[in-house]
């Protein structure tokens, strides 16, 4: 990687402030953490620091309080959960900045940790206000970045900061970047992207950069009825994104013109309303009935699909190929989950909803690389830069 690393610097005995996305699934009612990924994520740079002796001030977001404090938002909770999964006490803080926070800080041992208080409580960490990046990096003297999923926003804690404190990355941020930079720049081949998902208008970026590089394309999803759509088949009430309908057929015209296997489902599971209790019927995607909705691929597209993904050597999969949440809609996000675990290829996992079907199934730790990053992932894959990975000291600088 391009990037330094934690591994690259001296941290004994220094204030080292540890950005980490710890935006974990909390319920707001009952406190409950549904998911501890994100936080068991960045357990190896965290170990690093304290193993190295160093003095560990971590923040992160958590939810959506909008600049004001939303007492079912702070960090406590998570601060408990880390320290019972680290084996280590974990002290807090009311704020993210200010005198409580300096003199805690102050008193901070070597291989000690601080959690600070949710960063987005104040106005100012989105607004990437500068004074407000000041008064954080002014707690320590080192900062590392180990939160890609927040990585494509430009906001104090991801970006500001690195002006006032040397700034690299922690190891979870140094995983995602290189599963992510091998998928653009060398892929061992056939390279296959399956890609779904609501709507064509959030991914059309994904699709325009990987039509580049890869060697097959699938898609499904809700946006396959755009693509469906655009090659002239009635896809009955699936919604349609009218104003994409000529990006879909500039895409599937360079699909043909660059030699990419650009591939629909041939058949779909349909339903007449989208809810709990709907029942499916399969049919040839010639043949939609107008009254109904697409809600999944059928078995025949699976099957092609999987044969597919079967020849390749790099597999990228951003979006679920149907209404995953409901079960009888999920057949073909379970299928190409439970292939793609199977595979001895590459296999790396973008999209919240995806990585959270895959998890779901207990699938996880047989992907090569499962992103802790919806958005941030989508991003990178569109070959923009992330601001919070530009920021970060390159290796080759002192
Ligand atoms: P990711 O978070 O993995 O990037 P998206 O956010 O693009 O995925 O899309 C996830 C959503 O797409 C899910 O909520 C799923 O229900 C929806 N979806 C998938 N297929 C369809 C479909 N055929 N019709 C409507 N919604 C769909
Ligand atoms: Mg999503």
């Amino acid at each position: 990687m391009q990037k330094k690393t934690v591994a690259d610097i001296e941290v004994r005995g220094k204030r080292v402030l540890l950005r980490v996305d710890f935006n974990v699934p909390l319920d707001f009612y009952t406190g409950v953490i549904s998911d501890d990924t994100r936080i068991r994520a960045s357990l190896p740079t965290i170990g690093y620091l304290i193993g190295h002796k160093a003095r560990v001030i971590l923040c992160s977001h958590l939810g959506r309080p909008k600049g004001k404090i939303v007492e079912e938002l702070r960090m406590f909770p998570i601060a408990k959960l880390l320290s019972s999964l680290i084996g280590l006490p974990v002290n807090t803080a009311h704020d993210c900045i200010g005198e409580e926070v300096q003199s805690k800080v102050e008193t901070l041992k070597e291989g000690e940790m601080l959690f600070l208080e949710n960063l987005r409580f104040h106005p100012e960490e989105e607004a990437n206000d500068s004074h407000f990046a000041q008064e954080l990096a002014s707690l320590a003297d080192i900062y590392v970045n180990d939160a890609f999923g927040t990585a494509h926003r430009t906001h104090a804690s991801t970006v500001g900061v690195a002006k006032y404190l040397p700034a690299v990355a922690g190891f979870l941020m140094e995983k995602e970047l290189e599963a992510m930079d091998n998928l653009l720049d060398d892929p061992e081949r056939p390279f296959a992207c399956t890609i779904g998902g609501a709507k064509v208008s959030d991914k059309i970026g994904l699709i325009q950069n990987m039509l580049k590089r890869v060697d097959i394309l699938l898609i499904g999803g809700g946006m396959a009825a755009t693509f469906l759509k655009a090659k002239g088949y009635e896809v009955g009430r699936s919604l349609i994104e009218e104003d994409k309908l000529n990006l879909a057929k500039q895409s599937l015209a360079l699909a043909k013109e660059w030699r990419v296997s650009l591939l629909l489902p041939t058949d779909v599971a349909v339903a007449e309303e989208i809810g709990a209790e709907a029942s499916t019927r399969i049919v040839p995607i010639t043949n939609i009935p107008p009254s109904s909705y697409i809600v999944d691929i059928g078995p025949q597209s699976i099957k092609l699909f999987l044969g597919e993904l079967g020849k390749c050597r790099t597999i990228m999969w951003n979006g679920p190929m149907g209404v995953y949440e409901i079960s009888q809609f999920a057949q073909g996000t379970r299928a190409l989950a439970n292939c793609l675990s199977t595979l001895n290829a590459t296999t790396v996992i973008g999209g919240g909803s995806t990585a959270e079907a895959v998890q779901e199934m207990g699938l996880t730790d047989k992907m090569t690389h499962v992103s802790t990053g919806g958005g941030a992932s989508l991003r990178f894959l569109e070959g923009a830069t992330l601001p919070g990975v530009q920021v970060l000291l390159d290796k080759a600088e002192s």
